[in-house]
């Protein structure tokens, strides 16, 4: 990546190949270059692998075979209702191994509204993004026949090329081999695209060939390609709709209109720049600035909002869940399981709008689909665990985000919360759970004692919920029971997590490193802190505050062993936990992101400012140079929100509770411009790589001595000081201890 501009803009800090480098058994990230803009309906990207293939850009390809539009959330979910162009000189070739065309590094360019490539055949490629559309730009070396392919890849699809007004449209959908489970028979992608140079020739191909002169093709995967004889200069201009053709010709007019490329790139250029310079940093190296906001970019990505707006500019959106349009927002593609812990929290803080929007938009997934969703890409996913999207929606609540209904929201998440439900919306084994108190492991249920943990959480937020809401007592006192459950699980003796029997009887032969089917994807090491609304009770069970501490600390000395819990070999987080060589810490999964935080809970703050550097300095990095940077699956904006939050020096352990944890801040100085016109400062006087540790703090002059922020007095505005050295101050922020349920 050689491309850097001196006194570079926030948005030339960010770096869209980190995190890129990564294959299915080893994770730097997962990610792929996505141009688009913040949440945007569709994103771009450059395509190095087959369609279908999760990594559809790996860094080391160097080969591209086309620029497809994207909805795909994580390699391991997969895509739909895409498709590619891809620009070519001479015969059209169709065949995606085939029409790959290689490249050199130095040739890419790749920023958050621009990616840009030289091809090794001499084309020039640019493509910058709007909210549904993008807009293109091809060079085509001299005297060669330019030449445009549109590939709508599986599924049921058709192109229609119209060469008297250089447009062609046509639907994508989705193939079942990828992300097709579950969705509305009648789901398409119908795509626009026009040209400002006439088309000189076309054809569709039939079988394997190209029947020059066909103008329609449709059935599974259509593809045609149209050419521009000798022109040397071509723009396209492209937008889709979910929702129509005459959707989609209206997206198309809003966004791009009769604007040209050069304006179009200026203009996503400015959104994202504007945007992003809301957290604005001072100090740090510029490696450090260059992590930062390749993190930040990331947490701006998911859910993409899917709202179009229709010739009377009136909100309305495809309904993934019943297949009919509908009016008001809906959003997509999001992991709640990765996404409560820090990403939300994120928006409650700088796009509360946005979180407000969202709600409306789970309430639409409601009355059209019957549950909250956990994970949803598109429609309701088989995914993960847990009943997290009652965490987002209580800590919006919280948080005074309150605009939405939420009597019929709180119908919602009691219904998820009392009944199983299709696909991952309610809560698995909720039988076992609410009369014994845990899942048993030997009922048949997967990940007995991560399902009780989460449960006990959300319960725990539905509690609050239904107290800020003023459900009747019976209600809220429910639900602060059932958040007690994680008790049944924890091992007194032994200090860890642990899985019970339906009799009663602790499971035999426990390892607290076997990474087995009573946890999801960690061990026991991982998910004994997995009790965020109560970290004051779990560590009453295991003996006080020695002891919690001993624990923590012996989570980063243990030597790194995984049992594999009966698989036949490792899955990439064991791998990844072991290359992060910080023991059993394993920051590249979500379940134990937070725990570094945890010590503050038992008065020993410096030992999270100095965990919480070494994190951020061994285990994240820009992958400027290499393409890697993370340490495990991004995952929708939550291990970049783990950054971006402890960059600024706190992270919200506890979604619901209003808190942020205080680390160590990474800046000298870092301002969040916020939505309500107020400013937050952190600073952190004498900061250096040595100087991690906070020796005191104030809130605008006012003596600080607490190791937790409350959102309110972020969203107030002020300066909050920290003077930091490179010995603990022992005695700092002894005042108070972040809030438990158990205090
Ligand atoms: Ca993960």
């Amino acid at each position: 990546m050689p491309f850097m501009e001196v006194n570079a803009s926030p948005v030339d800090l960010v770096n869209l190949l980190q995190g890129t480098n990564s294959q299915s058994d080893f994770s730097t990230g997962n990610t792929y270059p996505a141009v688009a803009v913040p949440w945007g309906m569709n994103f771009w990207t450059p395509q190095t692998r087959n369609n279908g293939d999760g990594w559809q850009y790996v860094y080391t390809d160097l080969k591209i075979q086309g620029f497809k539009q994207t909805h795909q959330p994580s390699p391991w979910i997969n895509d739909y209702g895409c498709f590619s162009i891809m620009p070519q000189v001479g015969v059209p070739e169709s065949d995606q191994n085939k029409r790959a065309v290689s490249y050199r590094r130095e040739n890419e360019k790749a920023l958050p509204y621009l990616y840009e490539v030289k091809l090794d055949n001499d084309i020039r490629a640019a493509m910058s993004a709007t909210n549904s559309g993008a807009a293109f730009k091809f060079d085509f070396p001299k005297n060669k026949e330019g030449i445009l392919l549109v590939d709508c890849f599986d599924g049921a699809s058709e192109i229609f090329i119209d060469s008297d007004n250089q447009t062609i449209s046509g639907y994508s959908s989705f193939f079942a081999k990828n992300n097709g489970v579950c969705f509305p028979k009648n789901f398409r992608t119908y795509f626009v695209i026009c040209f400002n140079q006439p088309i000189s020739e076309y054809g569709c191909l039939v079988g394997r060939k190209f029947v020059k002169g066909k103008k329609y093709c449709s059935g599974r995967n259509a593809l045609a390609y149209v050419s521009f004889g000798k022109a040397e200069h071509l723009e396209l201009k492209v937008a889709s709709s979910f929702i129509s053709y005459q959707q989609a010709k209206i997206n198309l007019e809003r966004e791009l209109g009769k604007k040209n490329f050069r304006t179009l790139q200026k203009e996503n250029r400015d959104v994202w720049n504007k945007a992003l310079s809301r957290v604005s940093v001072k100090g740090g190296t510029l490696e450090n600035q260059r992590t930062f906001y390749s993190a930040l970019y990331r947490t701006m990505l998911f859910p993409r909002k899917t709202t179009e707006w229709n010739e009377h500019g009136k909100a309305m959106h495809y309904s993934f869940f019943n297949g009919k349009v509908c009016e008001g927002p809906m959003y997509t593609d999001n992991g709640f399981w990765d996404t409560f812990r820090a990403v939300h929290p994120f928006f409650t803080i700088m796009h509360p709008s946005l979180s407000a929007d969202l709600m409306e938009g789970l309430l639409n997934i409601y009355k059209e689909g019957g549950w909250l969703p956990e994970w949803f890409s598109g429609s309701y996913k088989d995914c993960m665990i847990g009943q997290n999207s009652v965490s987002v929606i209580t800590d919006a609540l919280l948080k005074g985000i309150d605009s939405f209904d939420q009597k019929l929201m709180f119908e919602a998440m009691c219904k998820g919360a009392e009944h199983q439900g299709p696909l991952a919306t309610g809560r698995v084994g909720i039988e076992f759970y609410d009369s014994l108190g845990y899942i048993p492991c030997d009922v048949g249920i997967k990940a007995s004692v991560s399902r009780t943990l989460e449960y006990a959480y959300d319960d725990f937020c539905m509690a609050k919920y239904a107290e800020k809401i003023g459900a009747p007592t019976k209600v809220v006192d429910h639900y602060r029971k059932r958040a007690l459950s994680y008790q049944n699980l924890i091992d007194k003796d032994l200090c860890f997590v642990r899985p019970k029997q339906m009799d009663g009887e602790w499971k035999a032969n426990f390892a607290p490193d076997d990474w087995g089917r009573d946890f999801t994807e960690g061990s026991s090491w991982h998910w004994t802190w997995c009790v965020f609304h109560d970290v004051k009770g779990l560590q009453k069970m295991i003996g006080g505050e020695r002891p919690f501490v001993k624990m923590l600390d012996s989570v980063f000395t243990s030597k790194p062993t995984v049992g594999l819990g009966g698989r036949k070999k490792m899955i990439h987080e064991m791998k990844e936990m072991i290359a992060g060589n910080m023991g059993q810490y394993a920051h590249g999964n979500q379940p134990i992101q937070h725990m570094a935080y945890l010590y503050n809970y038992a008065g020993k703050p410096y030992k999270t400012q100095e965990k919480v550097r070494l994190i951020m300095n061994r285990l994240y990095h820009s992958g400027w140079e290499d393409g890697c940077g993370l340490c495990g699956d991004e995952d929708n904006g939550q291990t970049s929100a783990w950054y971006v939050f402890s960059a600024l020096g706190f992270y919200p352990v506890c979604p619901g509770m209003g808190e942020y944890i205080i680390g160590s801040p990474l800046f000298e100085e870092v301002s969040l411009k916020l939505e309500n016109g107020k400013s937050f400062k952190v600073k952190a006087i004498h900061q250096s790589p040595r100087n991690k540790y906070i020796q005191s703090a104030n809130l605008d002059g006012k003596p600080f001595n607490r190791s937790f922020l409350t959102h309110e007095e972020i969203m107030n505005g002020g300066v909050l000081t920290f003077i930091m050295s490179d010995t603990p101050n022992k005695k700092w922020a002894m005042d108070s201890l972040p809030t438990s349920l158990s205090d």
